[in-house]
């Protein structure tokens, strides 16, 4: 009998700190990183490259089922071409978000997301990754943090990456972005029942970090 790999969950709003979080959590725990952000980035940069109908779930669909993704540490790939900082782009992830409120185009995602629980385990990082794709999660954590918290981290990233910003249009942004994957009908952005909520505005990286693996333990 084969052993289920144990699987941490860890949604959130955008700029939250989920990514970074979830990034420690696997390398402290030396597990596999899923995210399903990137995921979705991906699918919708490739629609935007190909100029299609971001409502056109149908060819969206067909889109997504032809795309080659891998993914290597930090690097991300889209049929062989480095998109990782492509798809990071403010018009990506307001593309993304229109994109990942389809139906069809959730569902095209589901198994590639799956496919990456595999032993010792998963550290899943995204919106509905303890709703919805993995509903069975030894773990489930949200993870929260105030809209302008949100939006300075979000800033200070992409300054990082060269990506120049406005603060203020990033919480418009990120304001929008919430409203939209929040109150779609489908895989909407909210708390597991069984989530551990966590408000991150006023800790660091390191204190959440903590707070997780005290839990673990
Ligand atoms: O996490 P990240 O900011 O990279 O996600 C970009 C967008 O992808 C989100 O705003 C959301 O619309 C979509 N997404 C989703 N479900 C996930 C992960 C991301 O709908 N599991």
């Amino acid at each position: 009998m084969s052993a289920t790999p144990p699987i941490i969950t860890i949604d959130g709003p955008a700029g939250s700190g989920k990514g970074t979080i979830a990034s420690m959590v696997a390398k402290k725990l030396a597990w596999h990183l899923l995210d399903s952000g990137a995921i979705y980035r991906i699918a919708a940069y490739a629609a935007l490259q190909n100029h299609m109908d971001l409502s056109d779930e149908r060819g969206l669909v067909q889109l997504i089922q032809g795309l080659n993704m891998e993914f290597s540490g930090e690097q991300v790939l889209c049929d062989g071409e480095d998109v990782s900082l492509a798809i990071r782009t403010p018009e990506c992830a307001e593309a993304t978000s229109k994109i990942s409120a389809l139906p069809a185009v959730r569902a095209a995602l589901l198994e590639r997301q799956r496919s990456f629980h595999k032993l010792p385990g998963l550290v899943a990082d995204g919106r509905d990754m303890g709703t919805v794709v993995f509903p069975d999660a030894s773990v489930k954590i949200f993870l929260t943090a105030s809209p302008s918290v949100r939006a300075e981290r979000r800033y200070n990233q992409l300054r990082q990456q060269g990506i120049s910003a406005s603060i203020g249009q990033l919480e418009r942004e990120i304001n929008i972005r919430d409203e939209r994957d929040s109150n779609r009908p489908v895989a909407p952005l909210k708390p597991a029942t069984d989530a551990w909520v966590i408000d991150s505005s006023y800790l660091s990286p390191n204190d959440v970090l903590e707070q997780i693996l005290h839990r673990l333990r």
